[in-house]
Parts: structure tokens; C-alpha cells; sequence
């Protein structure tokens, strides 16, 4: 159940709401609000709830009491209709970027796995900036599976993405690992990655929640998470205070061996109807193999994604860090060139549907 607190409230109408709450769910525990849009919000999901709908609806601090189904609310379609749309890069001296909502066109985030060091960074991005894309990644923490593998730069890397923004205005994206982490990686980038290793650190994403920059979340999808356990993780993040977050299907784990991942783009239909958050696809991760890129960028455009986030590397061959799956900047053009096309028909198609 969600529900709306009206602005008027004062704090003993907050509060006999509140002593209500907790005495209807048994909890002990102060029962926290979140700002969306301006808008003071409470999310529960407790059986004895709607039972109790009638009585809160009464309360004088509640303007609207909304029922919700699912374990997930804040984040579901049934608590807001329209698609969510995130503007990235408007914390910062760059080129501002929408991702989702109705009429954004697909965007797409390019660059290396690993930031390894300035000229591989500074020509990367130039070369993908110049292939059309919208975004920079690049991660400077890296979470490897091998304590012996490249870690990453850490907060160098950091300070290479933000001159590297500089340079060429493109808005970036970069990985963070630990909760203590957030505030600093959220000084330098514009939009937090969280992992898919990562995706119920809890921790992680109540602090990604909670900053007060509330920077734009990109939470990937768990090696083998279900799209309930990935929902209510993102759940975590805006009920902790920050509406800004977009999802990545990043291809999920199975038994073969010949792809790095599975990619399930039947997700991205299933997830247009189960929320309003943007949903970006990384073909590169999910397949593992560059080869495969181009086909299934092309896929995931056409089953409705909002963007793509692709592995470049000038010399893949000599990449530091999943060097097998990055295309060069070249083949990307080829791949940005394609998402207009895919776009501009889809935006037919919708347009034709609607008049039919
Ligand atoms: C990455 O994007 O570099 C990465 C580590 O991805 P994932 O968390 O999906 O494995
Ligand atoms: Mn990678």
C-alpha cells in the first residue's frame, strides 16, 4: 500500500498516522516517508493492511491511500502509469541526457570495461562520442572474480572520468562497490552502476538511496536474480529517497558454456508492464562474445529498451579487462546508426497503432 502524505500535515497529524501504522503492522520501528517529485510518500506491504484502507484514508494527514498488489510498490506500474523518464548529467559541465519516458530516443552508454589509464580512456571516449554515443562508462572500481585479476584504478580512475568529461561533455557512468563509497563516486559520475555481484548489497542500496546528491542509479541485474528480487532491489533505492533509478538486463546465468550469459530480452517487455523505470540492455556482458553485439543490440532496441551499455575499446585484443566482448569505436557507429533507424520505425509503428 502506498500513501500519500498531503503538504498540509502537521506533525501531530503525522504522527497519530504514523502510532496508527505502526499499531495496524505490529512494527516497532518508525515508519519512514520518501520525497518523489515533491511529493511526501510511505510505502508498506503488510496483509493487515487493506483491511485498515477505509480507516487511513481518513486520516488527516493522508491525502491518498493506494492499494498495491505486488511486494514491489514505489517502483511498480500500478503506483505510476506514465514511463519514468531520468535526466542524467545536469550536476555536471556536460551535455545533459534523457533516458526513458515516451518520447526519449534510445541512448546509448559506450566505453571500456576497465578505466585503464589516460590515453586509453581519452581516446575511447573521443572515438565513441564520435560514433554517436550519448554516455561514457568506464570502471574504476572493478568487482573481479580473481583477487589476481586488475582491480581497477580507483580513485585515479575516478579523476580520469571527470577530466575526460570535461573534455568532451559527455556525461559518465562508473561502478560503485561499497556503501562508503557512494558519496564519493557520486561527486565525480553521473550515474552510479551498481552490479550485478551486487544487486542486494543492501547497504549499498540504501546508502545509492539515501546520498544527497540522489544521483541517477543504473542497478544491473543479479547473476541469477529473479525479476521480483530485482524490482524489490531497486525498490530499496527509491523508497530510500532517489526516484533515479533505471534498470540493466545484463544476461542472467545458466548451463552453457558458449555465451558468457544468457541474455533474457523477453524481460524488457515483461518489465514495461510490471514498472515505470527505464530499462537499459548490455549485450556485452550478457553474450560475452563481440560478435554477437551488433545482433543483439539490434534485439533489444526492437523489444523496447531505452538504451544500450556497450563495451569499446580502441584494441580490444590488448583490453585489461574483458577485452573478448568489446567492439571497437567503429563498430559501434555502425550499431548507433542502426538504434535511429530501429527507433524511428518503432516511433511509426506506435504512431500507426494509435491511429488504427
Ligand atoms: C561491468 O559493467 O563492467 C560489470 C562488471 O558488469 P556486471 O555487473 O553486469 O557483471
Ligand atoms: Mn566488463
Amino acid at each position: 500500500m502506498i500513501i500519500t502524505i498531503r503538504h498540509e500535515a502537521t506533525s501531530e497529524e503525522r504522527a497519530h498516522l504514523m502510532a496508527l501504522l505502526c499499531r495496524i503492522t505490529g512494527s516497532q520501528h518508525p515508519i519512514a516517508t520518501t520525497k518523489i517529485a515533491g511529493q511526501e510518500v510511505l510505502a508498506l506491504d503488510h496483509p493487515q493492511l487493506a483491511q485498515e484502507a477505509t480507516l487511513l484514508a481518513q486520516q488527516s494527514a493522508v491525502e491518498r491511500v493506494l492499494p498495491i498488489k505486488t511486494a514491489y510498490q514505489l517502483v511498480s506500474r500500478a503506483f505510476k502509469a506514465e514511463n519514468s523518464s531520468i535526466v542524467v548529467g545536469n550536476g555536471h559541465d556536460c551535455i545533459p541526457v534523457v533516458i526513458g519516458g515516451a518520447e526519449a530516443p534510445p541512448v546509448v552508454i559506450a566505453g571500456p570495461c576497465a578505466v585503464e589509464n589516460r590515453e586509453q580512456l581519452l581516446s575511447t571516449a573521443r572515438g565513441v562520442k564520435n560514433a554517436g554515443a550519448h554516455i561514457l562508462r568506464g570502471g574504476a572500481f572493478k568487482p573481479r572474480t580473481s583477487p589476481y585479476q586488475f582491480q581497477g584504478l580507483g580513485i585515479e580512475g575516478l579523476h580520469l572520468l571527470a577530466e575526460t568529461r570535461q573534455i568532451t561533455g559527455l556525461p559518465i557512468i562508473t561502478e560503485v562497490m561499497e556503501p562508503d563509497m557512494v558519496d564519493v563516486v557520486a561527486e565525480h559520475a553521473d550515474i552510479l552502476q551498481i552490479g550485478s555481484r551486487n544487486m542486494q548489497n543492501f547497504p549499498l542500496l540504501l546508502a545509492a538511496g539515501r546520498h544527497s546528491q540522489k544521483r541517477p542509479v543504473m542497478l544491473k541485474r543479479g547473476l541469477s536474480a529473479t525479476i521480483d528480487e530485482w524490482l524489490l532491489a531497486a525498490e530499496y533505492i527509491v523508497a530510500a529517497g532517489n526516484p533515479n533509478v533505471m534498470l540493466c538486463e545484463r544476461g542472467i546465468r545458466s548451463y552453457d558454456t558458449q555465451t558468457r550469459n544468457v541474455l533474457d530480452l523477453s524481460c524488457v517487455p515483461l518489465l514495461q508492464e510490471l514498472t515505470h523505470l527505464p530499462i537499459i540492455v548490455d549485450p556485452s556482458h550478457a553474450t560475452g562474445r563481440r560478435e554477437l553485439v551488433p545482433t543483439m543490440s539490434r534485439a533489444s532496441i526492437a523489444a523496447g529498451a531505452d538504451g544500450l551499455i556497450i563495451e569499446v575499446h580502441p584494441d580490444p585484443n590488448s583490453a585489461m579487462c574483458d577485452g573478448r566482448q568489446s567492439i571497437t569505436p567503429e563498430q559501434l557507429q555502425s550499431i548507433v546508426r542502426m538504434t535511429h533507424r530501429l527507433a524511428a520505425m518503432l516511433h511509426e509503428e506506435k504512431a500507426f497503432a494509435h491511429v488504427a
